[in-house]
């Protein structure tokens, strides 16, 4: 009998063991730690010390060619890639911190090591803004030393192409709310995978098949609650981005509650 109960014990390690956890994934940082703000250094740093796989963030160019962290199209009604920085730079965040400059919080960033950076391009209806934007953020990722640890993604499959062609050893991920792109399209535009809204993954679970099956990896955005962190373990979902990674960690294991 306590031979019975130690294989038991054993299959059920081993059946753990080979359900790959996905990657957890903070939302803008981990931006509900006391104090911290959604795309801010401090809600970086939070993630980084809460053992983040990675951490997401949303990047612009202004009309005077800065990238700066910002969420929004528009800003005090007006898009943000029409405006110049110093029209922008008196915002100041929930908690009271600067608005970052990409260069300044890509600063920090070096400071965490293990953490794995999300760079969200906006998508920028100016595209020879956004072109140009796509080069300025590679190269100043690999002047700083991060481009072995920064993945890129965006709603715009033109920025995803050039990211692809310019960081080709960068993972790029497509995203999309309504699953915009096929498996197969991905696949031919020479992207990484899809990181898809969640609801489209349970409408079309399906899907998450089809981009392994082409050699692609499935992202999603963004769980909050456990239930659905919990289909998307299920499902084989390669990363989950959320507002909640501690709650995230602790379902996969890696963190106790
Ligand atoms: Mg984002």
């Amino acid at each position: 009998m306590r031979r019975f109960i130690l294989i038991v014990a054993m299959l059920c390690v081993a059946a753990t063991a080979l359900v790959a956890q996905p990657k957890v994934i903070a939302h803008r940082g981990f931006w509900k730690a006391e104090g911290c703000a959604q795309n801010s250094i401090s809600s970086l740093r939070a993630a980084g010390e809460l053992g983040c796989w990675g951490s997401e963030f949303d990047v612009w160019m202004t009309a005077d060619d800065h990238l700066i962290l910002y969420h929004d199209d528009e800003f005090e009604g007006r898009r943000v890639e029409e405006l110049t920085l110093e029209e922008m730079r008196h915002h100041r965040l929930e908690n009271g911190e600067e608005l970052p400059l990409l260069e300044e919080f890509l600063r920090v960033a070096q400071e965490y090591p293990e953490l794995h950076l999300v760079f969200e391009l906006k998508a920028h209806n100016n595209k020879e803004q956004e072109r140009k934007a796509v080069r300025a953020s590679v190269a100043m990722i690999e002047a700083m030393g991060l481009a072995g640890r920064t993945d890129y993604i965006s709603f715009s499959k033109d920025a995803c192409v050039e990211f692809a062609t310019i960081a080709p050893q960068a993972k790029v991920l497509f995203l999309s709310l309504t699953g915009a792109l096929s498996a197969e399209e991905i696949k031919d535009a020479n992207l990484s995978g899809a990181n898809y809204f969640h609801l489209f993954y349970r409408l079309f679970p399906r899907f998450i098949d089809r981009l392994h099956e082409c050699g692609l990896e499935a992202g999603v955005w963004t769980v909050n609650n456990k239930r659905t962190m919990r289909w998307m373990m299920k499902h084989s979902l390669d990363y989950i981005t959320t507002d909640h990674p501690d709650v995230a960690l602790s379902l996969t294991g890696i963190k106790k509650d």
